[in-house]
């Protein structure tokens, strides 16, 4: 079957476009994307542990697990959609990869990027924290900060990438292509629901792509500038997709405060032994607000990235 990129809102349909809608700046889509390992080199992502959280699931009166998505080589999700990016890379033969990230894509990428041979620029914001891309910089990522919000980072992104033939990574059609593998790992389960952290949106509608049928349940922060920084994103780029997703699996989009979040992280460490992120504890914020709604229904939560980073 042949593959078909379509724009998500205008429908217009594409041969070779990897990021945004030329024509109205929306989400690209595709049908039929076959994913190919014939260049990239790999580092054992995805096939992450699924486990029952049974202390959390009497609390909660339903039967919950977790998908560990933090066990990931560079420690979150992102690893599965970075091959998908790196093997494009490769196949167009561009000098290196260029994304705009304050976290845990900078870190995946620049791992996958000095195993492949690729260069790697990650631009960021000025204010970010050292200790977020620590994990970029030991992989020889070279950072370029702009006195600018996130939006700006991406333009600057975007301009390296086409002088400098670099590939311009991202939350794009390529990324959720890989992201699908976690749905599809779910597939068969007979999970009711599956709760997800919303950024970009691009991991939860993979999921939903790769895991038809089942509930899609997003979280989003409720602050603007969210302690989880991860889902600190105030205009999803895939915020047609997600509403299209979650009206066909009749899902929901909650809201969590910060303190909502750090309130669910304590509880997954100290009750479950799971240290993860800020971004990754909001599925379980999330659930505690619908505690009344899930009563006997068998819940994923997708714990996208590990504590350790924050
Ligand atoms: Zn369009």
């Amino acid at each position: 079957m042949k593959c078909k990129i379509f724009c998500s809102k205008c429908k217009k349909a594409y041969f070779d476009q990897w990021w945004l809608c030329p024509d109205c700046g929306e989400s690209l889509d595709a049908n039929n994307y076959l994913i190919k390992q014939k260049f990239v080199k790999t580092m054992g992502e995805g096939n992450t542990p699924l486990i029952r959280l049974e202390k959390l699931s009497n609390q909660l009166n339903c039967d919950l697990w977790a998908k560990c998505e933090y066990q990931n080589p560079t420690g979150s999700f992102k690893d599965r959609g970075s091959v998908v990016e790196i093997e494009k890379a490769l196949e167009l033969g561009k000098n290196g990869i260029v994304c705009a990230s304050t976290g845990n894509m900078a870190a995946s990428l620049s791992a996958y990027a000095a195993r492949n041979n690729l260069r790697c620029k990650v631009v960021v914001p000025t204010q970010t924290p050292k200790s977020k891309l620590q994990q970029a910089v030991a992989c020889g990522a070279i950072l370029i900060k702009v006195d600018g919000a996130y939006d700006d980072c991406v333009d600057v992104a975007q301009s390296i990438a086409d002088k400098e033939n670099f590939f311009l990574c991202g939350d794009y059609l390529l990324r959720r292509q890989g992201q699908k593998s976690i749905g599809e790992e779910l597939v068969g389960k007979e999970f009711d629901s599956f709760v997800v952290p919303i950024g970009n949106g691009n991991v939860g509608v993979a999921i939903a792509q790769g895991l038809r049928g089942v509930r899609f349940i997003g979280v989003k922060a409720k602050n603007k500038k969210t302690i989880a920084s991860a889902i600190r994103v105030m205009n999803p780029l895939d915020e047609c997709l997600i509403s299209t997703w979650v009206q066909k699996t009749n899902g929901l989009l909650i809201s969590v405060t910060d303190l909502n979040i750090l309130e669910a992280q304590k509880i997954l460490a100290t009750e479950e032994g799971l240290c993860v992120e800020n971004a990754a504890a909001a599925t379980l914020a999330g659930l505690f607000k619908i505690k009344e709604k899930i009563r006997g229904q068998k819940i994923v939560l997708i714990l996208t990235g590990s504590g350790l980073k924050d």
